[in-house]
């Protein structure tokens, strides 16, 4: 088929991710996960590295967020047509689910670098008229269904592309799984690289597990048990049958349920956590098991707003492709440049809300922004704890919020906050201007992290594997103010690139919204308000000279090659 040619000459990595955030309009993501799957495919492409990425097509997207009156968060599909950007796959293999072959097909998207460089993207899809009316609707939704749903979604992704990829002719050198969605596939392996059964007993003895360990690389990104993936035996078995002994399921997998994390770290040598206090948690976690850090990065083209590229080709011309180039930043681009720039990006995300929201934002007064999936442990309202203070804070130094992020349907927690924000923005208005930008997505994100003058983060300590926004928010000269969890334990350097709250300590949890309205009211704001302009604005160019610099997606990607792919 053309188009699929190109990419069969040499051995690849295949990469494998539930989601990837190909483009904001393709909506086969869901958040972070996503989107730092799909900037590992741009970096591929930029440095032309051999990789094939393999995901779900997700016909029906993840979901529309609206939001009514009252606060409350409303889902729609969000259907897009592969056909319009992707090739169909002439080839088709079957996967096992409770007895029947179902039919996997798929599509090939190309990802193309702005200066050239081309990576596949495979999307399976099972959408086919041979297939039950259910098993059509396998591909459908994003994190969407039962229990039963997403162990089916498991197999068409881990085992039904393994066998993709062999059906269309690639050849493999390594398998990466960005999160354990995709630990079926080792599964798949062990079946692949089994001895002839004549003269061995089945059982482990059967199966080349070393070879499946050497060819597998486990990324986990979730620090507490109760987030790994999980099914009961029971659903195991009667979906999956005898695919594999299942003592031998039992014995990679764990008790009493299979452990989609335990499954990966079992059978793949290279393992690692997203930031090294991740890292750190997960060894505690799983003890026994050797998890390396590789930091996470973002893409620096993608995540940076057009008026700050422009500084960047100017001055460190070259920077898309070799990002450590942004550690000179500070020295080359004068504080006027910088700051116009922002102004630019402050001013694109203010017509944003105008027309998204109907609010008009003073570019006068600071923004706080804080975006990003509504969840429990990201404590969005942390900010909201104390109404009086938040005020008499603002009657001093006045600054402005704006808010975003979709809660999961099923997240009761994360809906309630969302609705939460709704009510603390009414009791603020005529005080402090609070906005929640609905449906939050790749495009409202850029947006938003170029366009503010703090980006915020307040998780709970130890939950945030290791956070992006922030990163992002660095490649726009956007300092943080958050929590020491995840990357910024490694990012901040106070008052350099941004502010902490609290120590990285657990303890210090129920100590936040202190420290957070201390650090606003004593450090931040009056340094954007009192002191000479270039004091922030050197604070902004130390969040790209030593931030942007490190934890980006170039520097991410070339420590995977040179430390899994060709261990
Ligand atoms: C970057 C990004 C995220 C992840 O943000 P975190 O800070 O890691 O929570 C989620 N959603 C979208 C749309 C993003 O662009």
């Amino acid at each position: 088929m053309p188009g699929l040619d190109e990419f069969l000459h040499i051995p690849r990595i295949a990469y494998f991710s539930m989601e990837v955030a190909l483009r904001s309009d393709i909506p086969t993501y869901s958040g972070g996960l996503g989107v730092l799957a799909g900037d590992t495919v741009r970096t591929a492409a930029d440095l032309s590295l051999p990789l094939v990425a393999v995901t779900l097509v997700s016909r029906h997207g993840y979901f529309r967020q609206t939001i009514d009156a009252d606060g409350n968060q409303h889902e729609q599909p969000d259907p897009w047509e592969p056909a319009q950007n992707c090739k169909p796959l002439r080839a088709k293999v079957t996967v096992p689910i409770a007895g029947r072959d179902v039919w996997v097909g798929g599509w090939l998207y190309i990802l193309e670098a702005p200066r050239g460089g081309r990576q596949p993207v495979i999307l399976l899809d099972t959408d086919f008229p041979e297939n039950a009316p259910d098993d059509r609707r396998l591909t459908d939704v994003l994190y969407g269904g039962d229990e039963a749903y997403r162990f089916k979604q498991e197999i068409v992704l881990g085992i039904g592309g393994v066998r993709m990829l062999r059906a269309i002719g690639f050849e493999i050198e390594q398998y990466h799984l960005n999160e354990g969605h995709s630990a079926l596939l080792t599964l798949q392996l062990l079946r692949e690289q089994a001895y002839p059964s004549e003269d061995v007993r089945p059982g482990e003895a059967h199966y080349d597990v070393p070879r499946v360990r050497e060819l597998c690389n486990f990324t986990t990104h979730t620090p507490v048990e109760a987030g790994h993936d999980q099914f009961s035996w029971e659903l195991v078995g009667a979906t999956l049958g005898d695919f594999i002994e299942p003592e031998l399921m039992r014995k990679f997998a764990g008790e009493p349920r299979l452990n989609m994390t335990r499954l990966a770290l079992n059978l793949s040598d290279y393992v690692n956590g997203v930031a090294k206090r991740h890292a750190e948690v997960s060894r505690d976690m799983f003890p026994g098991y050797s998890v390396r850090a590789i930091t996470n990065g973002v893409h620096p083209s993608t995540w940076t707003a057009p008026g700050i590229a422009r500084l960047y080709d100017k001055y460190l011309p070259g920077w898309c492709r070799e990002p450590e180039l942004l550690v000179r930043a500070d020295a080359y681009i004068s504080d006027t440049e910088i700051w116009d720039a922002h102004i630019e990006a402050k001013q694109a995300l203010i017509d944003r809300v105008r027309h998204q929201c109907g609010v008009t934002l003073n570019p006068a007064v600071p923004i706080l922004g804080f975006a990003r999936r509504m969840t429990a442990y990201k404590r969005a309202d942390l900010l909201f704890s104390n109404l009086d203070r938040l005020k008499r804070i603002a009657a001093q130094w006045p600054f402005q919020i704006v808010l975003a992020g979709k809660a999961h349907p099923h997240d009761s927690t994360g809906k309630r906050l969302i609705a939460d924000l709704h009510r603390y923005a009414r009791e603020l208005a005529g005080r402090i201007t609070v906005v929640f930008v609905p449906n939050y997505d790749m495009e409202i994100a850029l947006d938003l992290v170029a366009g503010v003058d703090v980006w915020l983060n307040t998780p709970l300590r130890p939950l945030e594997a290791s956070g992006t926004s922030g990163m992002k928010a660095a490649m726009n000269g956007v300092p943080s103010l958050s929590v020491l969890d995840g990357w910024w334990i490694e990012g901040c350097i106070e008052g350099v690139t941004g502010w902490a709250i609290g120590d990285s300590d657990a303890k210090a949890n129920g100590l936040d919204v202190a420290a957070l309205y201390d650090k606003l009211e004593q450090v931040v704001l009056p340094l954007y308000y009192l002191k000479e302009r270039e004091r922030w604005t050197a604070v902004m160019k130390g969040a790209i000279a030593k931030n942007a610099s490190f934890f980006n997606s170039h520097r991410m990607m070339r420590r995977y090659v040179t430390e899994a792919y060709l261990r």
